[in-house]
């Protein structure tokens, strides 16, 4: 642990000065916690697991925080941050800290211990987690608090006041940092039982005492700076929300006194009015902007950044994994210097680097040009550095010239650019890309085809992943295991997968993806254009890590991806088999994406690598091919306003994909979720043949949109059961539910199919859940 976090610190400063000048203004918004090699996931997990004891978690915990201050101190990072380290989320550490412990876990009172806590984050024997959801628009997932008029707040974890107090002693002063009291209350719900319409912020006064209970503990631990994270500012807000803020810290500010607040907000620009709010903020002595993300900060900045106070300007990206251009950067600072004064512009990053990769100098696999390219959250921490003292009058030349000569190879690298496919994807712009015949003409001509029963039933494509499976894979990754070898293993899997389909007679079948290890990667790692690291983890939720695959350079296809698995499936049955892709938006929202051009020019080159397949796909005789859209959703921006412009190209990508083929051919899309509601005509735009969605927690809220007379004509699959869980549904409960359905939907669109893919399931569960569900679908035809 930490030996290796304080070597890896200096591995990329060979031009560290030996003394620091402590007056360069440099700030962190926050650090990954996770460690360079998931330290913190496996502590957790094996404490979670009854393999280690609370003693040792905290053990890794606390040499991960120690080599992370450390690491941050010997870099010359003025504004370190802390309490940014959690055992699972930094908004439940919010809730701990405020008591706000929902009723069923039986908290009695006293300091928040790992057993409530980790019951809150992960459910126990008896009590199901809290729910989690996405934290703005990151691949983060936070706990959401459940709040309501009958909540007693107490202050019931002293960790913020330890944290400070812990890196004190390793000699390091830090800012503590938390979420803000009023998006605290933003990023809330109401508690079961507890009306809808209930007005979260009306418990702004119940929790505030708290904060300044723990602001009075740090003053007295000797904190001078302090931060809020209220970076619900940056959202679309309304007026009663605004004055929320001026409430807060107005009533925050005695409290504060002695010391110097930063306020931070992030992952977009500050809309006009929410920026009067901020900046009139009474007792805040400076503000964090994002100046990554969003147009208009620079702007209002230069007209209307309040005079005295402090600017910490994010100009290093936290969600992304490139090098910094410093000199671009660098006349940025030097610009907001001159407006906010010398002495009152800090050096930050643009949000916390929770969201980018910990550190590239544990990446084996990258080669040396590409790694030039990139800054992982280690060398973010540098290049802050770095632009501080290049502004303090100490600019590092080599290190600049480094990074100008990286830049440069970037952008000159025949790696990068690729002009044919330059020239393809320009030519997609302005066109629409639609296929020439309705979807109902469509369904019609492939129903001759395929001759499917009302109600077909078919599954999302994934089976159960065993052990053995991975091995196989690992080995013919490590060459291992020959190809031949690997060959047979895969093809009897898919046998097995399909002969087991033909037994529970499901209409249109799967080969099961046995070959795929991750839906993105696999498909990345066949593209050109894509680079792949060892460890650039970034943490999705709790313990959960994922790891993106880094978009370098203009994306093709050279060749065939799955032609060779989907064939050969499709040899082994009379029935459809079912092509199976991810989709170009997918691909994206789920990559860390090059910053060199619009995210939208990336996706259009992605599309077409698609479409090449999907083509290859109807060559090959494959008549109905799935082309997952997992993540459409999930890239929606913050704001309303840009909703538009995004779900345009995502939509036009998508169909970009499958314009090509015969009216025969049926092309399917997948969602990885139900709240579909405000985007429906855009998945209506998509004109898929059919969609299968998931929709185990909300018939409800789907059924809702057909019910208010959304005009929908292509089939749809609205998952009968929830794959997330290893309980068996029964075959009345199926039958129940696609019966609800029908009352709503045509009977010759609907499909019958599980949520989502089966891939982390047994097949202990699978095939008793696929028998009610067949057994269902049978019965119901038969009463039609
Ligand atoms: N086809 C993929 C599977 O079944 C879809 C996974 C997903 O939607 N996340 O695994
Ligand atoms: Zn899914």
């Amino acid at each position: 642990g930490t030996t290796t976090l304080r070597r890896v610190s200096h591995f990329f400063l060979p031009f560290q000065p030996t003394s620091f000048n402590r007056t360069m203004a440099s700030h962190i918004v926050g650090y990954p916690r996770m460690g360079p090699k998931r330290e913190l996931k496996f502590a957790l997990e094996s404490f979670w697991d009854g393999k280690s004891s609370a003693e040792d978690l905290q053990k890794v915990a606390a040499d991960l925080r120690s080599s992370i201050w450390k690491q941050m101190s010997d870099a010359g990072i003025k504004y370190i941050p802390s309490n940014t380290f959690s055992y699972y989320d930094q908004v439940l550490d919010t809730t701990a800290l405020l008591g706000a412990v929902p009723s069923r876990y039986n908290w009695n009172g006293g300091e928040i211990g790992f057993d409530t806590y980790f019951s809150m984050a992960r459910g126990n024997a008896s009590v199901p987690a809290m729910e989690m959801t996405k934290w703005f628009d990151t691949n983060y997932h936070f706990i959401v608090p459940e709040l309501g008029p009958d909540v007693k707040f107490s202050y019931a974890s002293h960790k913020a006041v330890t944290e400070y107090k812990e890196a004190k002693a390793l000699g390091v002063d830090t800012v503590p940092v938390f979420v803000g009291p009023v998006s605290y209350l933003l990023l809330s719900k109401p508690a079961k039982g507890v009306a809808k319409t209930f007005d979260l912020l009306s418990l702004l006064d119940k929790i505030l005492p708290i904060y300044k209970e723990v602001i009075a503990e740090l003053k007295e631990a000797g904190a001078t700076w302090i931060q809020f994270d209220e970076a619900t500012l940056v959202k679309d807000l309304e007026a009663y929300q605004l004055e929320a803020f001026t409430k807060a810290y107005s009533e925050l500010e005695s409290a504060c006194s002695g010391l110097n607040v930063i306020v931070a907000t992030y992952f977009a620009d500050v809309p006009a009015e929410a920026f009067k709010t901020l900046t009139s903020l009474p007792g805040v002595s400076g503000y964090t902007f994002d100046l990554i993300r969003g147009e208009q900060t620079l702007a209002l900045i230069k007209s209307s950044f309040p005079s005295g106070k402090y600017l910490f300007a994010g100009i290093v990206d936290g969600r992304n994994i490139w090098a910094n251009d410093l000199a671009g950067s660098l006349t940025v600072l030097e610009s907001l210097e001159g407006v906010v004064g010398k002495d009152k512009l800090v050096v930050s990053t643009s949000c916390s680097l929770l969201h980018t990769a910990v550190d590239l100098v544990n990446e084996t696999k990258l080669d040396d040009e590409i790694k030039s390219w990139l800054a992982f959250a280690a060398q973010k921490v540098v290049e802050v550095n770095a632009l501080a003292k290049a502004l303090a009058g100490q600019k590092d030349e080599a290190y600049f010239s480094a990074n100008a000569a990286a830049q440069a190879s970037r952008k000159s690298s025949p790696r990068v650019t690729n002009e044919a496919v330059q020239k393809a994807a320009a030519a997609l712009r302005g066109s629409d890309h639609r296929r020439a015949t309705n979807v109902s003409a469509r369904l019609d001509a492939q129903q001759k085809k395929l001759n499917l029963p009302i109600l077909p039933t078919t599954t999302i494509g994934s089976f159960p992943q065993t052990i053995e499976l991975r091995r196989v894979r690992r080995e013919y990754k490590a060459k291992k295991i020959s190809e031949e070898e690997y060959v047979k293993a895969i093809k009897e899997e898919i046998s097995k997968v399909v002969q087991l389909q033909e037994e529970l007679d499901i209409d249109v079948l799967v080969h099961g993806e046995p070959e795929r290890n991750d839906m993105v990667e696999y498909f990345g790692e066949q593209l050109s254009g894509f680079a792949f690291t060892a460890n650039g983890w970034v943490q999705s939720y709790g313990s959960r890590c994922v790891k993106p695959p880094i978009i370098y350079g203009d994306v093709s296809r050279p060749k065939a991806m799955t032609v060779f698995w989907s064939s050969l499936a499709q040899e082994m049955t009379k029935r459809p088999m079912k092509g199976m892709l991810t989709g170009p938006v997918t691909i994206l929202n789920w990559s860390f994406v090059r910053n060199d051009q619009p995210r939208f020019e990336t996706c259009y080159q992605i599309a077409l690598a698609i479409k090449d397949e999907v083509e290859d796909l109807e060559k090959a005789g494959i008549t109905v091919i799935q082309i997952d859209e997992a993540a459409l959703r999930e890239g929606l921006p913050l704001r309303k306003a840009e909703h538009g412009f995004y779900l345009d190209w995502a939509v036009h990508s998508f169909r970009i994909t499958n314009v090509g083929v015969a009216d025969t051919t049926q092309i399917h899309t997948h969602m990885c979720y139900s709240n579909f509601n405000d985007i429906i005509h855009s998945i209506i735009n998509m004109d898929a043949d059919v969609i299968t969605i998931e929709n185990s927690r909300s018939d409800e809220k789907l059924l809702s949109v057909f019910r208010e007379g959304v005009k929908y004509g292509a089939g749809i699959g609205p998952g009968v059961y929830d794959i997330h869980s290893p309980r068996i549904p029964s075959m009345e409960e199926i039958y129940d539910r696609v019966n609800k359905m029908l009352a709503v939907l045509e009977t010759n669109i609907l499909w019958v199919n599980p949520d989502c893919g089966l891939k982390t399931r047994k097949y202990g569960e699978v095939k008793p859940a696929l028998q009610n569900m067949v057994t269902a679908a049978k019965k119901l035809r038969a009463e039609l």
